[in-house]
Formats: structure tokens, C-alpha cells, sequence
């Protein structure tokens, strides 16, 4: 094997809510060599959902070394392994002492429903009706800012560092590009438009801090990371078996699967089905704020190019509802089972199923409600229970997508799909039968990671224009294209509707 030109790699470290990856692609965006590790999901409390950002630095240390392993063993070189990138969960927000770099307390994930109370009260301060207009989004438990707040208001140690002016505050992202590249001993503090752009502190248009916002929250005295660009070398791995390697390339991971799918022009969209689901809508270069219960988000930014503007519908529970099939009721021994069960039924036999197990996000936000399950009869067997979570997924995405099209006026033609969920195809005729359009489902989905490794590859000249992207994973796509009648459609979606109104206010404030 020899270095010639083309034999070039880029390695994406996807840091997800339920695992960590590390994937190493070719120019062709096809995976080499990769490794995936899980990590222990906290749960202290109802509606709390922590990680411990230690475990989440050592998973990403152990995922590096095998990957990296496997790698070598193919007879490649360290030296063709030309950057890195990092994608990640968002909104997840980690605080750190600036002197020891120990975390303060553990990670609070991003559909973690403690600050319902914060929420209450930051919606009651003078200011809190120009906050959407400045960053794009809702005040709601879901973003970091409120998260943080939380955290000052009842962590002592938290506390103590922040008076002291020795808090460090970042999204997964930045605790990761920290440590990696040094932590105490120089690490470089940085984010990325993406990330920063769920913080609340972001303002949406200027793609800096906004000083409005830092004070609405009043975190004037945190250590905030940089907002540097998604592609740009933010310094090198300091340590471990990539030490050397530039780190090019930062989304989180939402817009990073927007980059993985290719959806680079105004109208292109992308859902990804994992732990929640996320559908992202491209708007080209301007933010467009919604007026149905939408996000503003940033998909991405290259380097000095202008930035790249996307609505998000946000749907909390996903995936999370069949993994609470199975880790929680046991009904099922693994994710995959939960197709087949659900196929084997024609419907879901009056069954709904609404898993609002961190409230309801997008295009509802409404914190008031919890999981519900209606028209159960001694009819309804497991099999309806599963084909009843398959179609909630599918229910929610269609109601964003209504918003979306109210939203944006052109409606969306087709939609790219990606996540541990699609590898269901029950799943995805159901989401084309619910929403009467086309589904597009790539060959190779890890499209999160590729994102990242587009970005980072950008950065060091491994690509240099989108165009030379155009044929990576276009072959051996699935296509699903709805099946049922539009009557059906509209019948089964009302009773949704109907559902969803009926568990609001389940928890009185
Ligand atoms: P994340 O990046 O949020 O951790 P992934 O994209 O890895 O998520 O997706 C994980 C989710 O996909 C899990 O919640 C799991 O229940 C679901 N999943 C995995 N395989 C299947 C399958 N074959 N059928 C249905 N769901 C699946």
C-alpha cells in the first residue's frame, strides 16, 4: 500500500446521545474502519436524564483506539489519516473548573425536563418576549442557557467556580475539543455556529454572543467557548493515537447529518430518526424565523463562506420510545424486533400512543404533558403497542412537516432519512404512507459522521468545492412511496391530533 495521492482519509468522531463513534471515511465518503461504544444513560429522577462527561471523554478515547486499530491493521498509515471532526449531541451542557478541569457536575442531556421550573420563571423576567426574535428559538426546558441557569441556581461548586470566574461552560463539542487538545495544559475553548446556535446566548443573525441574551440569562461570568466556523483546523489532537492530527471540522449533530445528506440548496431537507428526531429544512442564507413552532438553527458554516441557515422541527422521543419497549417494559428484546412485530398487525387496532416522555416539542411545546396511552381494548396486543410507537414517530414528523410547509410556502417534495430508527423499514412506509410522500433512505447511513468528516476534509483540502461530493452514497438507495389511501391518512392523523389535545395539561401548573 502506498500513499498515493488519492488515498486520503478523514476521521469523524460522532458523539451521539446513546453511543460514540469514530468512523473513519475515504475521499468516496465510504466507511474504513470504525468502532462504536454506548455509554450509561443517568437517570436520578423522573424526567432527569444525565451523562457523566468523563465516561463520554473516555468513550471517545476507547472508540479512537480501536477504530484506529482496525485502521493500521489494514496495512493504511497514521500520516494518510489527514483531519478530524467532531460531531455531537446538542444542546447537552457540561460545566467545568477552568484550574482542575473536573466536571462540576454531571453532562445535563438535552431532553432532560428538570428546568420546567426555571422555564416558569425566565418566561416572567422583563425582556423574555424579544428572545426568540434574537436567537431563533423558544424558551424551553430543551436548550443550554436554561440548563446552565439551572445549574447556578443548585449546584454549590457550580456556583463557587462562577464567582470566582473559573467556570467553563460547553456543549459536548467543546468539553471534547478541550480535553483533546490539552484540557488544563493549553486545551483550546471553541465551538461552532451549530452548537453555539443551541445554546440561547447566540444571537442567530451576528453568530457571536449576544451580550442581550447573556444578560437575560445572567451568565455574564462564564467562560464561554470561541464560536469559530464548522470547518477550520481549531488546533491538533494533543494525545492518544491521532496526536498530530489537525481537528478541522464541528456540528452538531443535526446540521452535521444535513451535511452528510447533501441537502447544501434552499429546499432540501433531511430527517434523522435516533434518540429524538430531527427534521431540518434548508433556507439558504438567511434565517427565516418561524411563525408554526419551529426552530432557527445554523446548518452549517464553511470557513469564510456566509452561513447556511435551517428550520428544525424537533421531536424529543423517537427512538427513545423503542428503547423503552425494551429496556423499560421489556416487550421486546431488541430495537430491530419491534419491525417485524408491528408489520405483522394492519393497524394499530385504535391504539395511540403519544411518548411525550420530555413534554412535546416541535411545533407543540408544551412541557404540561406526559406519555399517554389511549384506546387500549382487550383487543390490543403487543403488536399494536409496537405498530402504535412506529406511527407516533411518524405522526410528529408530519405535523412538522405541516409547519414546515406553512413555514417556508414551497412544500417539501421528497425526504432524506438517516438514523438508527430508518434501519426499520415498517417504519419508514409508515412515515410515507402518514405523510403521502416519497422517502429517500441512502445505502450508508451514518450520514451524521460523514457531515463531520465533509467538514473536516474541507478544511485541509481533501475537497474543495461540494461538487466533488455529488456521487458520494447516491447508489443502492431505498425508496418508500405511500400506500395508503389520503382519507386513511387524514383519519389516522385526526385521532393523533385528538390525542395529543386530550394529554395536555396532564400536569397542572
Ligand atoms: P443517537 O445518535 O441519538 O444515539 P442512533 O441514530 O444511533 O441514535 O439511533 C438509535 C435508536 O435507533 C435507538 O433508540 C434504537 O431504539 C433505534 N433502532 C436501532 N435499530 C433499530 C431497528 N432495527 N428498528 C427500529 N429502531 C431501531
Amino acid at each position: 500500500e502506498g500513499d498515493s495521492p488519492e488515498e486520503v482519509f478523514v476521521g469523524a468522531i460522532d458523539q451521539g446521545t446513546t453511543s460514540t463513534r469514530f468512523i473513519i471515511f475515504d475521499r468516496n465518503g465510504q466507511p474504513q474502519a470504525q468502532h462504536q461504544v454506548e455509554f450509561e444513560q443517568i437517570y436520578p429522577k423522573p424526567g432527569w436524564i444525565e451523562h457523566d462527561p468523563e465516561e463520554i471523554r473516555s468513550s471517545v478515547s476507547t472508540v479512537l483506539s480501536k477504530a484506529t486499530k482496525n485502521f493500521l491493521d489494514q496495512g493504511r498509515r497514521m500520516r494518510q489519516l489527514q483531519a478530524v471532526g467532531i460531531t455531537n449531541q446538542r444542546e447537552t451542557t457540561v460545566v467545568w473548573d477552568a484550574e482542575t478541569g473536573r466536571p462540576l457536575y454531571n453532562a445535563i442531556v438535552w431532553a432532560d425536563t428538570r428546568t420546567t421550573e426555571t422555564v416558569q420563571q425566565l418566561k416572567r423576567r422583563p425582556g423574555s418576549d424579544k428572545i426568540f426574535e434574537l436567537c431563533g428559538l423558544p424558551i424551553t426546558t430543551y436548550f443550554s442557557a436554561v440548563k446552565l441557569r439551572w445549574i447556578l441556581d443548585h449546584v454549590e461548586d457550580a456556583r463557587e467556580a462562577y464567582n470566582e470566574g473559573a467556570l467553563m461552560f460547553g456543549t459536548i463539542d467543546s468539553w471534547l475539543i478541550w480535553n483533546f487538545t490539552g484540557g488544563i495544559n493549553g486545551g483550546i475553548h471553541v465551538t461552532d455556529p451549530t452548537n453555539a446556535s443551541r445554546t440561547m446566548l447566540m444571537n442567530i443573525r451576528t453568530l457571536q454572543w449576544d451580550q442581550e441574551l447573556i444578560d437575560f440569562f445572567d451568565l455574564g461570568k462564564v467562560i464561554l467557548p470561541e464560536i469559530l466556523s464548522s470547518s477550520e483546523v481549531y488546533g491538533k489532537m494533543s494525545t492518544g493515537p491521532l496526536a498530530g492530527i489537525p481537528i478541522s471540522g464541528c456540528l452538531g449533530d443535526q446540521s452535521s447529518a444535513l451535511v452528510g445528506q447533501q441537502a447544501f440548496n434552499p429546499g432540501d431537507a433531511k430527517n434523522t430518526y435516533g434518540t429524538g428526531c430531527f427534521l431540518l429544512y434548508n433556507t439558504g442564507e438567511t434565517p427565516v424565523l418561524s411563525k408554526n413552532g419551529l426552530l432557527t438553527t445554523v446548518g452549517y458554516k464553511f470557513g469564510d463562506k456566509k452561513p447556511v441557515y435551517a428550520l428544525e422541527g424537533s421531536i424529543a422521543v423517537a427512538g427513545s420510545s423503542i428503547k423503552w419497549l425494551r429496556d423499560g417494559l421489556g416487550l421486546i428484546k431488541e430495537s430491530s424486533e419491534i419491525s417485524d412485530l408491528a408489520a405483522s398487525v394492519e393497524d394499530a387496532g385504535g391504539v395511540i400512543f403519544v411518548p411525550a416522555f420530555s413534554g412535546l416539542f416541535a411545533p407543540y411545546w408544551r412541557d404540561d404533558v406526559r406519555g399517554t396511552m389511549l384506546g387500549i381494548t382487550h383487543y390490543t396486543t403487543k403488536a399494536h403497542i409496537c405498530r402504535a410507537t412506529l406511527e407516533a414517530i411518524c405522526f410528529q414528523a408530519k405535523a412538522i412537516l405541516d409547519a414546515m410547509n406553512k413555514d417556508s410556502g414551497t412544500p417539501l417534495k421528497v425526504l432524506k432519512v438517516d438514523g438508527g430508527v430508518t434501519n426499520s423499514d415498517t417504519c419508514m412506509q409508515i412515515q410515507s404512507d402518514t405523510i403521502g410522500l416519497r422517502v429517500e433512505r441512502p445505502a450508508m447511513r451514518e450520514t451524521t459522521a460523514l457531515g463531520a468528516a465533509i467538514a473536516a476534509g474541507f478544511a485541509v483540502g481533501v475537497w474543495s468545492d461540494f461538487s466533488e461530493l455529488s456521487s458520494i452514497n447516491q447508489e443502492g438507495k431505498d425508496i418508500f412511496e405511500p400506500a395508503i389511501e389520503e382519507s386513511v391518512r387524514d383519519e389516522r392523523f385526526g385521532l393523533w391530533e385528538r390525542a395529543v389535545r386530550q394529554s395536555c395539561g396532564w400536569l397542572k401548573r
